[in-house]
Parts: structure tokens; C-alpha cells; sequence
């Protein structure tokens, strides 16, 4: 089969669309009161009982079933709604990735003792997860990690430090890559994934502090941590599979196409006023649109394949990496629009969303896995290396 034929173009179902209505009257008003450039952080937003106030209407955790308090619905109804998060730059940072990742996750490798304590409260948005893979020296190079489970009897004790943890000092578990035997030579060998309880004995959590000077991702130290011998995720030894299977999660939601879409919004409703028109900027949100119709028709192609239970780790990568290409080119190419006028002219607040937005995107291109790996994985993928 070719390559081209595995982004076959889908399109979202009437009854997941049939929600959009409800979800924008619902957005609207919520986030009537908070300024633009503060909306454009969105999934990096931590608003506690933004995400309780989601879970009471039954959209956090739509897609877990109904035994684990979900809502049992489908995966483009909760594509929908992340949607419309984002558009609105919604403050979701503080169940985003426990109800997007952990919580799949947990669905397809964990007990039924660990989908019954967790699962549930992900899904009233009262229970925050943070992933732990990047280490000093192990970000790209995933299998060269160190943080160590040696089994013993209470189960299994961590030693270790991870880094580039999104929000750890806000989450109550987190799901961390792990060796379980061998030494770093064994590369994918001996990786296996573990549920860790943050508020146990010898977990230290550091928050760093970003360009922006926001601190929501942190440094976690892991001292002679005793986790009982039920934090394991999945099978001993199948880490590498697990986490690769979770990335497609990761890397291919609107998020990878949305990130500077509140700057977007903000600008074109500029330009569409009499001071801000003008046929250069008319061209340049033509040409942004134009490339993120496409992105946006791949990502909704791959979330059906992940709804069959398939992992579209090739297919993700690329969506990943084309959309954050332009979640970069938007920032740079409002700017230059925007700085060949005349100041005076210009909205303040605007501004301020530009500044934010222009600060926080080379991000954009590490979080979730850099450009460079990602293009080697297109690269395999297509049998070029
Ligand atoms: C905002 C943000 C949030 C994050 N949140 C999390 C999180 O919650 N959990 C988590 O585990 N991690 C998180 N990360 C870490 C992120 O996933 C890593 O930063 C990323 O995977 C790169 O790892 P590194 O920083 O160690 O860079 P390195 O791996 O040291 O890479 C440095 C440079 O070398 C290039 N490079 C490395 N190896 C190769 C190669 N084989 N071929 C070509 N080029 C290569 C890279 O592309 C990169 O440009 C976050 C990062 C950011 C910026």
C-alpha cells in the first residue's frame, strides 16, 4: 500500500458536528472575560474548576466507557470539543493531557484496578497526569533512558530524574518511562512504563521557568520512591511499544495545528476593520488558511484511525511536523504585517497576544518530539533510511 493511501480524507460525522453549537454558546460565554493574549496559551492554561465545571457537563473523558465514568461516545464528538477548546483558546492545561493521553492509555494497557481508581476521576476533571519521558541527556533519544524500577518485594523502587515535565507540579500522577532491566546498551530493551503516585516519599518536583515567564514545566527527582508492585502500566519490558502507540495520541490532535490560532482569530477581525484592511494582509490569511485546511483534513484522517485502534505513529509525525511549521509561520508572518503599519493603529491588546504568542513558539517544534526526529520517522516510514 502507498504512503499516500493511509491519509485517505474523512470527514467528522454529523452527530459529532451536532455538538459544535452547544460547545461554542458554552465557550462563549465562559470566556467572555479573559483577554486574548492570555486565551492564546489555551492548552498551556491551568484553570482547576474550568476543568471540573467540562467534567460536570460530561466532556472530559467522552470517549472511556461508561463503566469508568466516561461518556462512551466517539472519538470525533471529542474531536469536536477540543476543537472549539482551542478556537476559543479555552484554559484546558489542567486535564489536557490526562484526558488526551494518560487516560487512553490507561484504557488500553492498564488494570482494571487502575482504570477504576483513575480513569473515572479524569474524567470529572479532578485528577491531573504529567508524562514522564524526557530526562538530561534523553529527550529525542528516548531509549537511552536511565531513571531505573528495580523490582523488590513491596514492588518496585524508583531512582531517577526526569525533565521537561508539563505541569508535574500541579499533577497527581505520572506515567513515566522507565528501565526495568538491562543498562541504557540495551537501548528498547528493558523499558516498561509505571504509574507514579507524586505525592509519595522521595519525589522532588522543581518547576523552570520558560521565556515567557511562565513555569509549567518542571525538573522531578526520584529518590528511593517505593511504588507498590500494581504501578506497573502494561507489560514488563514493553514500554517502548506503549509510549510509541501514545505519541500517535500526542502528535496528531488540532493542537499541532491550532496553537497560534487564538492570534490568527485576533488578527484577521483586525484586518477586517477599515484601519486594519489592506489586500497584503487579505492575501496573507488566504495563504494561512489554505495550508492549515489540509493539516486540519489529515489530523481528522488520522483520528479515525486511531477510533479503529490503529496507530498511525508515520501519519502523526507528519502532522506534527507540517503543523507546527505553521503554528510558527503564523506569529512571524503576523508580525511582519503588522510592524510595516503604523504603530498607532495597531490594537494593544493584539500586540500583546503577538509578543506572548512570538515568545512561546520555538516550542512548538520541540514539545511532543523535535522536527528532526520526526522527519527521520517520515523518512523510515516512506523506506528512504
Ligand atoms: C514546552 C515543552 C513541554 C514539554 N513537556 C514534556 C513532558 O510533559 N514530558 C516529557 O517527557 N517531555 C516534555 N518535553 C520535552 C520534549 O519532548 C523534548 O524537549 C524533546 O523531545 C527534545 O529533547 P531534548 O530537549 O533533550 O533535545 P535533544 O534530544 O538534546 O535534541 C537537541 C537537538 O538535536 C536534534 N537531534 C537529537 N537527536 C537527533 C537525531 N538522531 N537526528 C537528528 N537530530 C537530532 C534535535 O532534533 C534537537 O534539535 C517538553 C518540551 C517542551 C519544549
Amino acid at each position: 500500500m502507498s504512503s499516500i493511501a493511509s491519509l485517505t480524507i474523512t470527514q467528522i460525522p454529523a452527530e459529532a458536528e451536532a455538538l459544535r453549537a452547544e460547545v461554542r454558546a458554552f465557550l462563549t460565554e465562559a470566556t467572555a472575560k479573559i483577554p486574548a493574549h492570555i486565551r492564546a496559551k489555551s492548552w498551556s492554561g491551568f484553570d482547576p474548576e474550568f476543568s471540573k465545571a467540562l467534567g460536570a457537563k460530561g466532556w472530559l473523558g467522552m470517549t472511556f466507557p461508561k463503566e469508568y465514568g466516561g461518556g462512551g461516545r466517539t472519538a470525533f464528538e471529542r474531536y469536536v470539543l477540543v476543537e472549539e477548546f482551542l478556537n476559543f483558546g479555552a484554559p484546558v492545561g489542567s486535564h489536557w493531557i490526562a484526558e488526551r493521553q494518560s487516560g487512553p492509555l490507561l484504557l488500553k494497557y492498564g488494570t482494571d484496578e487502575q482504570k477504576r481508581t483513575i480513569l473515572p476521576k479524569i474524567a470529572q476533571g479532578e485528577l491531573y497526569c504529567c508524562i514522564g519521558m524526557s530526562e538530561p541527556n534523553s529527550g529525542s533519544d528516548l531509549a537511552s533512558v536511565k531513571t531505573r524500577a528495580e523490582k523488590n518485594d513491596q514492588g518496585w523502587l524508583l531512582n531517577g530524574q526526569k525533565i521537561w515535565t508539563t505541569n508535574a507540579h500541579h499533577c497527581h500522577y505520572m506515567i513515566a518511562l522507565v528501565r526495568t532491566s538491562g543498562t541504557t546498551e540495551d537501548r528498547q530493551k528493558g523499558l516498561s512504563q509505571v504509574l507514579v503516585d507524586l505525592s509519595l516519599p522521595g519525589i522532588t518536583v522543581r518547576p523552570i521557568e520558560d521565556l515567557a515567564g511562565d513555569s509549567h514545566f518542571c525538573e522531578v527527582f526520584f529518590d528511593n520512591v517505593q511504588l507498590s508492585a500494581d504501578a506497573l502500566v502494561g507489560n514488563e519490558g514493553q514500554g517502548w511499544e506503549q509510549v510509541n502507540a501514545e505519541l500517535a495520541f500526542e502528535r496528531s490532535g488540532p493542537e499541532r495545528i491550532f496553537s497560534s490560532v487564538v492570534l490568527f482569530d485576533q488578527w484577521l477581525a483586525y484586518i477586517r476593520t477599515p484601519a486594519g484592511k489592506r489586500p497584503e494582509s487579505t492575501r496573507l490569511a488566504g495563504q494561512i488558511l489554505t495550508r492549515m485546511a489540509p493539516l486540519r483534513a489529515m489530523s481528522i484522517a488520522i483520528q479515525e484511525k486511531l477510533a479503529r485502534h490503529e496507530s498511525p505513529i508515520v501519519e502523526a509525525a507528519l502532522v506534527k511536523d507540517q503543523g507546527t511549521v505553521l503554528e510558527q509561520y503564523i506569529p512571524a508572518a503576523i508580525a511582519d504585517d503588522l510592524l510595516s503599519r503604523d504603530e498607532a493603529d495597531v490594537p494593544f491588546e493584539l500586540m500583546q497576544t503577538l509578543t506572548y504568542v512570538t515568545h512561546i513558539a520555538p516550542c512548538y517544534t520541540l514539545r511532543g518530539g523535535t522536527r528532526s526526529i520526526l522527519r527521520g520517522m517520515i523518512a523510515r516510514g516512506l523506506g528512504l533510511r
